[in-house]
């Protein structure tokens, strides 16, 4: 018996031929847009700032995709103050009007999904497929939430004779969110999106490399009719005017998927109570995985390549889900090891816009420098069995696998988020386990097997907050597998999930004596 699913839309055919022609117009067309600059949107005007960054295509880095300007301190002041005088209004507003905005956003986004895509491609070096399959993962975010504020609207009646007892949820303030650059449209879109439709006003600060993307979500949220002060997109450096709003003592709350280091010093941040602030911050924090796949001895082989491969150089290897451990048992490591090899070779890699790319670029100059750098780390500690050859012009790094892996290896332990795969032989299924469980982290995780007593040991004891069996381990799908982890995988439930926006909230109980 299923329970009612929630209806996701359906991503692209591209089979196609209409579409795939479609999908290649939108990129000739949105390149003809390419280099204008993009403002922050203060209390529903565009700005002007003194500095701007450039935003630049990692698959041909001299292309510049847009230009954005960056918020100082003081105009990051003035978003607050907007959004703190917008706050009244929006909380009052009724929750149908709210999940209205979210409704509109994600039919705007519906007739622009090819030119979205187009905008990934260019900006993020992120396949066609894989930006089509974004950008259905924003419209999800914008109508599960807007239905899921409604749903959580009703609250609950625990009336009593002579007492009722009313529990609702009332929203919590201003709601800073800061967005990574990997999802670039549905992460931003989701957190921001849960945080409006719970009564919040709402500051998106974007990462720098995806700031032109997080402008269109912005000019979408507009023209949906998000009012002004509600919703203001708020581009700025990290370091000075993120750090200032997080530690701003009218801010609220703080959304953040990012990396661990980034993720803790936001947390401590906003952990310290400042001058004239009445409330504690709550933090969410969606941050690393260092994500394995167990591949037992009853495992179909040809599933379990073609899953790994999948899940390590998808969008290569730059997903907190990717799968970046590949844990096989013994018995089978000398036949599967070739066959992954194999099926890697098989990748093309390339610009992102090329139709037949699997692998595409990293998204930045640094990004390629530290990934090189942990590919030279392991090969003074393991063994490198596929290091494949990339084009010099952009940000390329080929799909690299090493074996014969150390679980406690530097590569085996740190997030490299590149398309780097580590190899573990494990003698069998229990000492898997620990060498799965053997890391900070607690992402996601996967298992290729047909042996009952394995998939429920796996059930009991895999320490993933999305645990996969005989599939891949990326792509969680809004409503089906609520995606989120713990350790320090981060805090704060799952996106997409029936308990994420409660964190936007605030419960209240009122009992009226009759
Ligand atoms: N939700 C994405 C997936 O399941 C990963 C999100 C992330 O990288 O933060 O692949």
């Amino acid at each position: 018996e299923f329970t009612k699913a929630f209806p996701n839309v359906a991503d692209t055919d591209y089979s196609d031929k209409e579409e795939r022609e479609r999908s290649q117009q939108a990129i000739q067309t949105v390149r003809q847009q390419i280099g204008k600059t993009y403002s922050p949107l203060i209390n529903g005007e565009y700005i002007t700032t003194t500095q701007t960054i450039d935003s630049v295509n990692p698959s041909n880095p001299s292309e510049i995709v847009g230009k954005i300007g960056l918020l100082s301190v003081e105009q990051a002041e003035q978003a607050i103050l907007a959004a703190k005088a917008a706050f009244p209004a929006w909380r009052k507003t009724p929750v149908r009007q709210r999940a209205g905005v979210l409704r509109k956003a994600a039919e705007i986004m519906e007739k622009r999904r090819h030119e979205l895509t187009a905008w990934m491609v260019l900006e993020t070096g992120k396949p066609v497929r894989e930006g089509d399959a974004e950008v259905s993962e924003a419209i999800d975010f914008c109508r599960y939430y807007a239905d899921e504020m409604e749903r959580l609207e009703q609250g609950y009646n625990y009336d009593i004779p002579g007492e009722t007892n009313r529990y609702n949820y009332q929203p919590r303030g201003v709601s800073l969110i800061i967005s990574p650059w990997n999802f670039p449209l549905a992460i931003p879109t989701g957190m921001t999106v849960a945080s409006l439709v719970a009564g919040n006003c709402t500051l998106l600060k974007p990462a720098e490399v995806s700031s032109v993307i997080a402008a269109k979500l912005a000019e979408i949220l507009v023209e949906a009719g998000i009012p002004k002060g509600v919703f203001q997109f708020v581009p700025g450096k990290g370091s000075s005017v993120g750090a200032y709003m997080v530690k701003h003592p009218d801010v609220h709350m703080i959304t953040f998927t990012g990396s661990q280091e980034v993720g803790c010093r936001i947390y401590a941040d906003a952990a310290i109570l400042q001058p004239g602030q009445k409330h504690l911050k709550r933090v969410i924090a969606e941050m690393g995985g260092k994500n394995a796949v167990i591949v037992d001895e009853s495992a179909d082989l040809d599933q379990a390549v073609a899953g790994v491969v999948q899940s390590a150089f998808g969008y290569s290897g730059q997903k907190c889900s990717a799968c970046s451990r590949v844990i096989v048992l013994e018995s089978i490591y000398d036949v599967f090891v070739p066959r992954l090899v194999e099926a890697t070779r098989s990748l093309n890699v390339g610009a992102a816009e090329d139709p037949s790319t699997k692998v595409g670029p990293v998204i930045d100059a640094n990004a390629h420098k530290r990934i090189l750098e942990y590919i030279e780390k392991g090969r003074q500690e393991a063994n490198l069995a596929l290091q494949m050859s990339a084009p010099s012009n952009g940000y390329f790094i080929g799909p690299t696998i090493f074996t014969e892996v150390s679980p406690t290896a530097t590569i085996a332990q740190e997030e490299i988020f590149g398309p780097v795969l580590s190899v573990i032989k494990v003698k069998d299924f229990e000492e898997a386990i620990k060498v799965a469980n053997g890391t900070n982290f607690a992402l996601t995780g996967g298992l290729y097997s047909r042996t009952p007593s394995h998939i429920q040991k796996a059930q009991d004891e895999f320490e993933v907050g999305n645990l996969y069996i005989n599939r891949g381990i990326t792509g969680a799908i809004v409503s089906r597998q609520p995606f989120g982890g713990f350790k320090l995988s981060g805090v704060g439930s799952k996106a997409g999930g029936p308990d994420y926006l409660l964190q936007f909230l605030e419960p209240r109980a009122v009992t009226e004596n009759i």
